[in-house]
């Protein structure tokens, strides 16, 4: 078997853009100063708006306050460890009440529950933290899909165009790279996991080519015997 794992973006690949974008992230804000008003006394929170109150130079914020510096944030797109920490309570709380599902295509559900039977390991590397992906497969429209997966790694392992990034998942897969399949949207990603050693297979949903990687519009037509 040339393939032993297969390592997998979410957005775009596994699941829609669009799912993160308008429904993720507008979640978030708008669920964003109940939460922090709710829950300022709590440890996890007290922690991430001590961080903020540092951030931004305001030492004597009040929660009110605080809140604003964080939909400032939000508005400039700044990506802050406080705010992705917050968020990612917000989305906890949301998928335990049911009110969000993460979206993933059914055709990707079929091949990573195919895979997993069939003895692959799968690994998942998405630029959301390690919380919000395991999130958006565990309370997912198709039920927790968690149990599919071996390994999640984030940008902690560094930035997603990167070689290196791809050099260190490697390691911490502990198989070698031309037995890993890498599956993205994004060429810049796959050309990074190309130059690192890995297969590649590029995703795209709406059609076209990404350039010098095979390149298909759903899971159902990878083919893992001839990548
Ligand atoms: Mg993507």
């Amino acid at each position: 078997m040339p393939i032993k794992a297969i390592l997998t973006d979410i957005e775009g690949t596994t699941s829609a853009v669009s799912f993160v974008f308008d429904v993720l992230f507008p979640y978030a804000g708008k669920h964003l100063p109940e939460f922090v008003r709710a829950h300022a006394e709590d440890p996890d929170v007290a922690m991430q708006l001590g961080a903020i109150r540092l951030d931004s130079g305001e030492p004597e914020a009040d929660v009110e306050r605080v809140i604003e510096i964080l939909q400032q944030w939000i508005a400039e797109d700044r990506k802050a460890t406080p705010l992705k920490a917050l968020q990612g309570m917000i989305w906890q709380q949301g998928y335990e009440t049911g009110e969000l599902k993460g979206h993933v295509y059914p055709d990707a559900v079929q091949a990573l529950k195919a895979w997993h039977q069939q003895g692959y390991e799968l690994y998942v590397y998405s630029s959301g933290s390690i919380q919000a992906q395991q999130l958006i497969f565990g309370y997912s429209e198709a039920g927790d899909l968690t149990p599919l997966f071996s390994g999640y790694f984030d940008t902690t392992s560094g930035p997603k165009r990167d070689a290196q990034s791809y050099r260190h998942i490697t390691e911490a897969i502990g198989c070698p790279a031309g037995k890993i399949l890498f599956l993205s949207d994004i060429v810049q990603e796959l050309d990074a996991a190309q130059e690192a050693g890995m297969l590649t297979c590029g995703l795209a949903r709406e059609g076209g080519k990404l350039e010098g990687h095979t390149t298909v519009r759903s899971f159902a037509e990878i083919d893992l015997m001839h990548p």
